[in-house]
């Protein structure tokens, strides 16, 4: 499964999109993002639940 993010979906005017595989190393890239972009600090608790909301589950996230 994919994981499609965009910043725009959170309410951020950026034009930040992940288009790829899920797995821990998209969480990393988007709370990577997020502290470099946006200087907010998201637990990968946070954003795991992000991508959960978005119709992942944890184990699919957490095996990628
Ligand atoms: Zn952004």
């Amino acid at each position: 499964m994919t994981a499609k993010i965009s910043c725009h979906d959170y309410g951020f005017d950026c034009s930040f999109v992940l288009n790829e595989p899920i797995g821990m190393g998209v969480v990393r890239k988007i709370k990577e993002h997020f502290e470099k972009e946006h200087e907010i600090d998201y637990s990968e608790e946070a954003i795991i639940q992000m991508l959960v909301n978005k119709g992942h589950s944890k184990e699919e996230i957490r095996k990628g």
